[in-house]
């Protein structure tokens, strides 16, 4: 990265012109020219391009918002993104065509069920400052694969970054299909006053209800991204060193600023010192000389942050085990660990969104999981370090967004793996074919061929005793369950299930077979006629 390259200053967009931009990029949506599948490849590509160009100015932003270093701009966003589109840009033809493997009761099979893909519309992200780009950017890509127009909403926070993409979208992508506004509180609720069809917002609770109030005043479905008291678990039979590299590592990148790191760790009671000593030694290695004096490190977004993530280190009754020297001139907050022995110490009920986390030592894993539970059942990310069968307990009793096993979140690191929460951490999920999926409607649609009006004559009036049997027979399957709720099989329940199509009467099998016999016959001859 050189070091002269200029970042804009940050300009919030004029509140009065948001209603047409929104207004521009719903025509647009009207237009119907998202909809077709190459001009979204070729927007993709688009932005493809974008990003490979500009990856220094990018790098430079991120830079001067939260000293992120230039490696870990590549690592974790761009790359992130060029992994992101390497997979749509692959995928995105077959993920918009029907789906025609929907489940149907089999005597439907003529009326070709099927769900057809469609854009939700014109579309609102709203973004944090801690991965100004990706987390902007890859909700667009799916925005984009989906046929919907979007506006990006960064966080005013990461003020450069929100400005070099405004200007990369401005450059690159379709203008009158996709804007950026920049801005802060009241510019986002200007957009929030406009008519959505889905608004997709990461950042935190807070903020996230004022959201959800006001989508709810029109029924706008929302995506929410949010955060969590992440828990990880280390129990003796991990490897320590192993453990304790890999989640220093989770909590040292971006400085912390990080919703999926882990906010705490249960680590059994006889191997706490042990693990605090593994940490010293990884610190070390990570850092010879010290985290202040390397460009690897970054530092608080702001000193409102600062003064957040400082205020846990200021109240906690625990022991600081690492680090916790600070520096408000310079941002500059240490990894951070605290040996505390409460469930209600701040350290663990406060979220740390920083290089700042505990250790709380267990007796039991039963006695670990009531505490994980208790302290937030349903975080975003969750760790564990143990043996196969602890693992696979934490993972059964204690739910989360996503896991890892091993590491520190990793799941969150494969750009194409479906991300999000759950409860309290979140609603929906995004990245690959879920970013997709995310920003489209599955409708679905059947087609009733003439020649079966004769079998729907059920619905008709005058009703018919006759018809309505032969219809109950024909749509109607034998359970292969008993009165209790077991399986039942046997040779009696094979012959009915192959021979009778599912069904439980010579009559319903026949008509059956008759369906099928004119549905192929139906087919065979639409076949002859294309010839
Ligand atoms: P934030 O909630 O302060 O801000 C997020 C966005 O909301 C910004 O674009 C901001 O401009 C906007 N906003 C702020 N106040 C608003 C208001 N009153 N009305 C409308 N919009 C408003 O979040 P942050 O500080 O940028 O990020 C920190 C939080 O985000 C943490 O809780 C973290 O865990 C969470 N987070 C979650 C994820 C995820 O993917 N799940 C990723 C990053 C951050």
């Amino acid at each position: 990265m050189t070091t002269d390259i200029k970042v804009p200053a940050f300009e919030a967009t004029p509140i009065d012109t948001i209603p047409e931009i929104v207004a521009t990029a719903r025509a647009s949506f009207q237009s119907q020219k998202t909809k077709d599948v190459e001009w979204r490849l070729v927007q993709l590509r688009k932005l493809y391009w974008g990003l490979r160009d500009y990856t220094e100015k990018i790098q430079a932003a991120m830079n001067k918002d939260l000293r992120k270093p230039p490696h870990d701009s590549i690592l974790s966003e761009i790359h992130h993104l060029f992994q992101d589109l390497d997979l749509t840009l692959k995928k995105l033809k077959e993920w918009a065509k029907d789906d025609k493997s929907v489940d149907y009761p089999f005597t439907f099979t003529p009326l070709k069920p099927r769900l057809r893909k469609e854009p939700l519309g014109t579309v609102l992200i709203i973004g944090p400052y801690n991965f100004p780009l990706m987390i902007n950017i890859a909700p667009l890509i799916g925005a984009i694969a989906a046929g919907c127009t979007a506006i990006v909403k960064p966080s005013e926070n990461s003020p450069a970054t929100a400005m070099v993409v405004k200007e990369l979208v401005e450059n690159y992508l379709d203008p009158s299909c996709f804007f950026v506004v920049n801005g802060a509180v009241p510019e986002t609720t200007a957009l929030l006053d406009q008519k959505w069809d889905k608004i997709f917002y990461t950042g935190g609770a807070t903020v996230a209800k004022i959201i959800a109030k006001k989508a709810a005043e029109t029924l706008t479905p929302v995506v929410h991204e949010l955060g969590g008291l992440n828990p990880s678990f280390v129990s003796k039979s991990t490897n320590l060193a192993l453990s304790a590299r890999r989640l220093l590592w989770g909590k040292t990148i971006n400085a912390g600023q990080v919703c999926l790191s882990q906010n705490y760790v249960l680590v059994q009671r006889d191997i706490v010192d042990d693990f605090v000593k593994q940490l010293q030694a990884s610190y070390k290695e990570f850092y010879p000389n010290g985290a202040k004096t390397t460009t690897d490190y970054a530092r608080i977004v702001n000193e409102r942050q600062f003064n957040r993530i400082k205020n846990i280190l200021d109240t906690t009754n625990g022991k600081i085990v690492l680090g916790g020297e600070t520096d408000k001139s310079d941002l500059y907050i240490a990894p951070s660990v605290i040996l505390v022995d409460s469930v209600d110490d701040p350290a663990i009920k406060e979220e740390s969104f920083g290089p700042v986390w505990s250790i709380l030592p267990y007796d039991t894993l039963d006695d670990a999981i009531k505490i994980m539970n208790q302290v937030d059942p349903t975080p975003l990310a969750l760790t564990t370090f143990g043996s196969k069968a602890e693992n696979e307990k934490i993972l059964s009793q204690v739910t989360s967004g996503g896991a890892t096993i091993n590491d520190a979140w990793m799941h969150g690191a494969i750009a194409t793996l479906p991300f999000g929460g759950v409860g309290q951490s979140g609603t929906g999920a995004y990245h690959g074919k879920s970013s997709f999926d995310t920003f489209t409607h599955l409708r679905t649609v059947v087609e009733v061929p003439g020649w079966m009006d004769q079998l729907l004559r059920v619905r008709y009036s005058p009703f018919s005793p006759t018809d309505f049997k032969r219809h109950i027979w024909m749509t109607s399957s034998k359970p292969n369950f008993d009165r209790n709720g077991k399986l039942i099989s046997g040779p009696r329940y094979w012959f009915w299930l192959i021979f009778g199509l599912g069904g439980p009467s010579v009559k319903g099998a026949l008509l059956r077979w008759i369906v099928l016999f004119a549905s192929a016959y139906a087919a065979f001859y639409q076949y002859r006629k294309s010839w």
